[in-house]
């Protein structure tokens, strides 16, 4: 999982998208960040956090990772497929 709250590396930096332009591919005990477009310098970088929350997955959790990204595509959340 992937939390800027929680302090971390430089992929703090990365905001949610549904939309994303990058993606976080996991190697072992790394996460590389892959480029999924041309990115223009300065340009802020997306991944889908596809969050994974212990238990339930209940109504207020959902109100509390909503996504107000506004892309058309949107899942409106920053949660992934619950296992
Ligand atoms: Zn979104």
């Amino acid at each position: 999982m992937i939390d800027g709250s929680r302090g971390g590396n430089s992929a703090r930096f990365l905001n949610h998208a549904c939309s994303p332009n990058c993606e976080a591919i996991e190697t072992g005990e790394r996460v590389f960040i892959h480029a999924l477009a041309a990115i223009a310098p300065g340009e802020e970088l997306f991944i889908d956090y596809g969050l994974a929350v212990d238990g339930a997955v209940t109504n207020d959790i959902r109100a509390q990772y909503t996504c107000h990204c506004g892309t058309s595509a949107g899942r409106r959340t920053m949660l992934g497929k619950q296992r």
